[in-house]
């Protein structure tokens, strides 16, 4: 059986797609958090990166996710988020 060419619908490609998406947001979303707990106690210069890097993390999950959806169009390798889409 070849382990790697299909996995849930998913072609190799789009599974690392899919995980750098995941990565992308997973880095976002403790960037936030770093923010959200910092608020406050923080110079306010050091906030600035914060919200800067966050900035910057933001746009690489969008950027990741954009590549993720376009290979999904093009190559109509789908997950499980077919059935969010369903009906
Ligand atoms: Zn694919």
């Amino acid at each position: 059986m070849a382990k790697n060419s299909i996995i849930n619908g998913m072609c190799g490609k789009g599974l690392s797609l899919l995980d750098a998406y995941q990565r992308a947001a997973t880095a976002y979303a403790e960037s936030v958090s770093e923010m959200f707990t910092r608020i406050g106690i923080t110079p306010r210069h050091e906030y600035d990166q914060l919200r800067l890097a966050s900035e910057v993390a933001r746009k690489n999950s969008e950027l990741a996710r954009e590549a993720l959806e376009r290979h999904q169009r093009e190559h109509s390798c789908q997950r499980i988020n077919q059935a969010m889409r369903a009906g």
